[in-house]
């Protein structure tokens, strides 16, 4: 079998990778929504993977794995390695599980941060609101992740932190430093709240930064300590830091006995060397669509494994496609192995354009493996081709 095309095109809010085989079979790779500026990039490595079987994933991936960087420029790569696998399963009748291994799970635990209500205010009453109105979800989530601190609108109450405000309400890398006294005792303030709500019935997983310095880490750790946290993410780098500071990241674990996480940005298992053979955090969390697709997150799981550090996979943003992707793998990880990240299809109609994914898709909070070739979804091509923009129209051709 041979590669003939790699198509990308924007579908809804996420653009889809399409690997198109001489055989009359096609593989198809997610991109995160927040990036569908990448589509030019994406296609700068059609002329290395033309030609190339497929099927032999390893080898197409080593000639184009040198043109992908930290998040936002390991998505192209991981999309096309993601679309490799779809194409392989297809080609030899089994499921992407079967290649990676063979599943150790029936079905996969899932976490939520995805399926929710923007918040708008930031006050303990409102962070209970919010996981209660998470609580009650269909899905049956057992667990759930907030937004803290600067990954929050928190941090835009007088008199938060020191430094400057940079960033307005979004996220993200532009506002870091010392917090006040004040500013610290209301993050714990709102993490009580949740608790409140959720009990020891459902586990509360807080993303938080980047952006915090290590002693406000550190006091964090431990002022959290009895309400056992399942992780505190990215407190010190993270989402699109395109480096790792295992070192520091190091002296927060250690000091505190509240796990500490990291990784959605990271790029390749060789940047996560230091983070596991440091135990420099309790968990990390590569993102299949940034890291370098799903093979390479089994690695790092396997590696994570074997020196006690635990796996909770990034995802959110991977979209329909993405989420297929990430229960092939998540079947296959080992027992370091605690829920990936639920994506959601954006806009809503993304769930009747692709056949295949189980209803509901989440059941208590788990979401089950299912058996078809490859990823095991497919486009229904008549309903999915009106949403392609004009350029674009000949995507499924
Ligand atoms: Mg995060």
């Amino acid at each position: 079998m041979k590669i003939v095309d790699l198509r990308c095109a924007l579908l809804g809010e996420n653009l889809v990778v399409r690997v198109v085989s001489d055989a009359g079979l096609s593989g198809w790779g997610p991109v995160e929504h927040t990036k569908p500026y990448l589509k030019s990039f994406v296609l700068l490595l059609r002329e290395e993977i033309v030609g190339e079987d497929p099927t032999n994933v390893e080898r197409v991936m080593l000639k184009i794995r040198p043109r992908g960087a930290f998040k936002p420029w390991g998505a192209a790569v991981s999309a096309v390695e993601i679309a490799l696998w779809d194409l392989a399963g297809k080609a030899a009748g089994v499921p992407i599980y079967k290649l990676l291994g063979g599943k150790v799970r029936d079905r996969v635990r899932v976490y939520n941060g995805a399926i929710r209500a923007p918040m708008t205010r930031f006050e303990p009453e409102d962070y209970a609101d919010s996981v209660r109105a998470m609580k009650a979800a269909p899905q049956g989530f057992t667990i759930v992740k907030q937004g803290i601190g600067f990954h929050s609108g928190m941090k835009l109450r007088p008199g938060f932190h020191y430094g400057e405000k940079r960033a307005g309400a979004f996220h993200g890398w532009l506002d870091r430093g010392l917090m006040t006294e004040r500013g610290l005792k209301h993050l714990v303030a709102c993490v009580a709240a949740m608790k409140e709500v959720l009990g020891d019935e459902i586990g509360l997983a807080l993303d938080c930064g980047p952006g915090m310095v290590v002693s406000d880490a550190i006091r964090l750790g431990r002022a959290l300590e009895p309400m056992n946290i399942l992780w505190l993410e990215d407190m010190l780098s993270g989402d699109y830091i395109p480096f790792v500071n295992a070192d520091v990241y190091r002296e927060v674990t250690r000091a505190t006995s509240t796990p500490v996480h990291t990784g959605e940005q990271i790029y390749l298992r060789q940047n996560f060397k230091q983070l596991i053979e440091g135990h420099a955090v309790r968990v990390v969390g590569p993102d299949p669509c940034d890291v370098g697709g799903i093979a390479e997150l089994k690695w790092i799981a396997e590696y994570a494994d074997l020196h006690g550090v635990l796996i909770a996979p990034h995802g959110i943003a991977n979209g329909l496609l993405g989420l297929a992707a990430l229960v092939q793998v998540c079947a296959t990880l080992p027992d370091n192995y605690i829920a990936f990240e639920l994506p959601w299809g954006r806009p809503d109609w993304w769930h009747d354009i692709l056949v295949g994914l189980p209803a509901p898709i989440v059941e208590d909070g788990f979401i089950e493996v299912w058996d078809r070739p490859g990823l095991g979804v497919e486009f229904d091509v008549g309903k999915a081709q009106r949403y392609l923009p004009e350029e674009d129209a000949g995507f499924f051709d």
